[in-house]
């Protein structure tokens, strides 16, 4: 099923069609890794896989293939690939050597290493495996890729294979059917490709206004976030316990109006997500009919480098609830 037979993709037909190829072939990638123990730690202390570093050289290595002006600013770094004698080098080359037959480890470093870029004026922002705690531990999590140009994000794609947006709850990770791919096109809405399925079902956002009401939606992990500050805003809100998620699935989640409001406080004053944490999730959550802003109200900037240094946290919502929310984090402070 081609994407433009469900809706436009306008002037992003090649990139549309390229980006739902690369992420389809991502996702067997990860789900033939699931579960596969961290291979190492960054400084940082988080985990890297097999499936984050062989996701990024097959998609880093597509996009070159099909857009060689663009540049990708990827997540990973190819410094954990030591050589040919290391277990983890073989398992890498031979993840991706399944979607690309000619792929070296020297090649693979080299697509890898592609990722390494600054943000240009048109770049691909790409997380191969976000939330890979969650990957690891049987939870959501997300391949997350998005094209930006001039600063705005143009397209968004999000491959979720364990999200079942009919699941009652719908955190849980599904099996049958196995998860699925969300995209969203500036101007031209947002989609989701249950996997089976033959067909594109657009993504709205809630109509909840109610604030006490809301269901809303954080970070499994509480280390990502400030708890104390998150506490105080639900109070305020009246909202009842979140739902917890990792990944931009939660992104997902809000786009199909499951849930109504996604908060990110940032863990410390000097933390700041990377773009590839925001870029595709926030145009899948506008493009629903949804708001995103930074905790102070301001517009994602998407042109101040790798990360998001000029913005403070996180606020998706259906819209409806952006205000309430936005004074709440106000009166929070
Ligand atoms: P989430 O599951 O929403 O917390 O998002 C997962 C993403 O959080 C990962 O892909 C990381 O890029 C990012 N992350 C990693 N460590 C931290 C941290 N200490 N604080 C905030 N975000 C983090
Ligand atoms: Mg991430």
């Amino acid at each position: 099923m081609k994407a433009q037979d469900s809706f436009r993709l306008d002037g992003l037909v090649a990139e549309g069609e390229g980006a739902l190829g690369a992420m389809r072939d991502a996702m067997v990638v990860a789900r033939a890794l699931e579960g596969r123990v961290a291979a190492s730690a960054k400084p940082d202390t988080s985990p890297v896989t097999i499936a984050d570093l062989a996701i990024q050289a097959l998609i880093a290595k597509r996009l070159r293939d099909g857009f060689p002006d663009d540049s990708v600013v990827a997540e990973e770094d190819a410094s954990f690939l030591r050589g040919s004698d290391d277990a983890l080098s073989r398992e890498v080359v031979e993840a991706v050597r399944r979607h690309v037959p000619d792929a070296t480890l020297e090649r693979v470093v080299d697509w890898i290493g592609w990722g390494s870029s600054g943000p240009g004026s048109r770049f691909w922002a790409l997380d191969p495996v976000d939330g890979t705690k969650g990957f690891l531990a049987g939870r959501q999590y997300a391949i997350a890729l998005a094209l930006i140009v001039d600063g705005v994000v143009r397209l968004g794609v999000i491959g979720c294979p364990r999200l079942g947006l009919n699941s009652r709850d719908v955190a849980q990770p599904v099996e049958t059917p196995p998860g699925g791919i969300a995209i969203a096109v500036r101007g031209r809405g947002a989609w989701w490709n249950a996997e089976g399925e033959d067909v594109w079902r657009r993504l709205e956002v809630s109509t909840r206004h109610d604030a006490s009401t809301a269901r809303v939606v954080q970070s499994f992990e509480p280390r990502h976030g400030d708890s104390e500050r998150s506490a105080r805003v639900l109070q305020l809100l009246g909202s009842a316990t979140p739902l917890l998620m990792d990944s931009q699935a939660k992104h997902v989640t809000v786009a199909a109006g499951v849930n109504d409001l996604l908060m990110r406080f940032p863990p410390d004053t000097n933390f700041h997500d990377s773009i590839w944490d925001q870029a595709a999730g926030s145009l899948l959550v506008e493009e629903a009919g949804g708001r995103v802003t930074d905790l102070a109200g301001d517009p994602l900037d998407f042109t101040a480098g790798r990360r998001l240094l000029r913005n403070e946290g996180m606020l998706a919502s259906n819209g409806r609830l952006h205000e309430a929310a936005l004074d709440a984090v106000q009166r929070a402070n």
